[in-house]
């Protein structure tokens, strides 16, 4: 959850689902959308069709809070329905932004909800209002509707295939119109997008498996990089209208985004983590007396350290989770108490040991300084901390809140200035061979990545068109422009 106190982490990104062919479509929907709450808290929306109308809700607020009506769950009716949770990476937090979004189109009605980031979408947006479009949000996802609306092929699927060949960025995408659902990922994969299937043959996409899970839907496959999936009465159909670079997905979404209970890309989240721990454990192991995770994330991470290291893994950090943003008025008093708002810690299970504490990452250093404090005044005799990525120098512009470069503690401090940053005894990141050892990979193959993992290497694999503006030289620099 994200909190006043939480502008330390890298914030989630969005989580979309869908449902086609079931009768409560929308309430299956809603299902979905909780169990990807993870990936967005600030906004959630569905759009449904029961073959006559579309009927949209989307508001501020957590899912349980917008779809708890029945009377908003009974006017969603109809067979077919995509949903999104939000967390706000690009354009402003209003309700206009708010996803799914949906237009009346010259072939009717067009929803569609985005997990991701375009990079090239201001630079579109101001072809596009040249030409008269009129945006109605600030949100980069609208820039698809418009290209959609404005392609001058035919077919539905051919615009979309046309807006698609335009976009540059990071995409997991799942769309509406009166005869369809789609889903469709970029052509490099960076985000991920499954497909599942329920019992009565209802085809569900969804971004991750956990939300398959919640409904009872067993996963079929994932979406693959570049692929459109079609889904109407008349089946299934899949299409590949890219050039098929190596896919280059989000090395992130194991360390920290997606939820350890599900299986992304292949690989169980909760292993990945564990194995990560083990990584660590084996290059920069210390003489210790516990293993401590700063929950949630570093738990997996810890369990995998521990068993490595033969330390004893103990809850020394409880994370309370009902601190909730209307709950805190961030006043500097309210401030100044800090983390423990949220973290605090178990002290039977720190004092007079030296602790080895876990997490993900660190961003600006100010959460990892405060919870070795933390640590330290339970009575910890030694902190070390170890982190379960490398050194994050770099910011995503594919769909992660990251601060500006400037803000990111590696990105200013070598390893023993960021050490003294949070006054912890040693500091220890996994090294990026570790980290592709525990993806199952032998190490990071430099000439061709296997993953996206710009934030730790600055190789960044699409093109950031808006950011580096008519810098021609940083744009050649670019390692893959995606196209048709
Ligand atoms: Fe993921 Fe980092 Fe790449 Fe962003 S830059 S897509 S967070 S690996």
């Amino acid at each position: 959850m994200t909190t006043p106190f939480d502008d330390d982490h890298l914030r989630e990104e969005c989580g979309v689902f869908g449902i086609y062919g079931h009768a409560e479509a929308a309430r299956h929907v809603a299902l979905g959308l909780h169990a990807l709450q993870h990936r967005g808290q600030e906004a959630a929306g569905i759009v449904a069709f029961d073959g006559a109308r579309f009927q949209a809700h989307r508001a501020m607020g957590h899912v349980s809070e917008t779809f708890e009506s029945d009377r908003v769950m009974a006017e969603l009716s109809g067979y077919a329905a995509i949903g999104h949770v939000r967390y706000a990476t690009f354009g402003a937090t209003i309700l206009r932004n708010v996803q799914p979004l949906f237009a009346d189109l010259s072939f009717g009605g067009f929803g569609i909800a985005h997990n991701g980031n375009l990079t090239n979408a201001m630079t579109l947006r101001r072809k596009l209002v040249k030409q008269g479009c009129i945006f109605q949000s600030t949100s980069d996802t609208e820039t698809i509707l418009h290209l959609v609306a404005t392609s001058t092929k035919n077919s539905e699927i051919d615009r979309l295939i046309d807006a698609l060949h335009q976009i540059e960025g990071a995409y997991s995408l799942v769309a509406l119109t009166s005869s369809m659902m789609l889903g469709m990922r970029d052509p490099l994969g960076v985000r991920p997008l499954v497909l599942g299937k329920l019992d009565d043959g209802s085809m569900v996409f969804a971004s991750e498996t956990c939300a398959l899970d919640i409904i009872g839907a067993d996963f079929v496959r994932d979406v693959e990089p570049g692929e459109i999936v079609i889904i109407s009465d008349d089946g299934i159909q899949s299409l590949k209208p890219f050039q098929s670079p190596r896919p280059r997905f989000c090395i992130f979404e194991h360390i920290y985004f997606a939820r350890p209970d599900s299986v992304v890309e292949g690989r169980s989240v909760y292993d990945v983590r564990k194995q990560i721990g083990a990584e660590l454990a084996r290059e920069s192991g210390v003489d210790a007396d516990v293993v401590i995770p700063v929950p949630d994330s570093g738990v997996p991470a810890s369990i995998g350290y521990a068993a490595e290291a033969r330390i004893p893994f103990e809850l020394g950090i409880i994370r309370n989770h009902y601190v909730g943003r209307t709950f805190i008025e961030p006043t500097q008093q309210i401030r100044n108490l800090g983390v423990k708002l949220k973290h605090n810690a178990n002290r039977p299970q720190i004092a007079g040991r030296r602790v080895v504490l876990v997490d993900d990452s660190i961003v600006r250093g100010t959460t990892s300084l405060k919870i070795v404090q933390m640590v330290r005044d339970a009575g910890a005799r030694e902190v070390h901390m170890r982190i379960a990525s490398p050194p994050t120098t770099h910011s995503c512009f594919y769909g992660v809140d990251t601060p500006e470069r400037s803000q990111l503690l590696a990105a200013t401090h070598d390893i023993e200035g960021m050490r003294k940053f949070i006054q912890a005894d040693s500091l220890a990141f996994i090294s990026m061979d570790g980290l592709y050892r525990a993806m199952g990979e032998a190490g990071r193959n430099p000439a061709a990545p296997q993953f996206c993992d710009a934030c730790f290497t600055g190789d960044y694999p699409v093109s950031l068109t808006d950011h580096w503006g008519g810098d021609e030289d940083q744009s050649r620099r670019s390692r893959v422009k995606i196209a048709g």
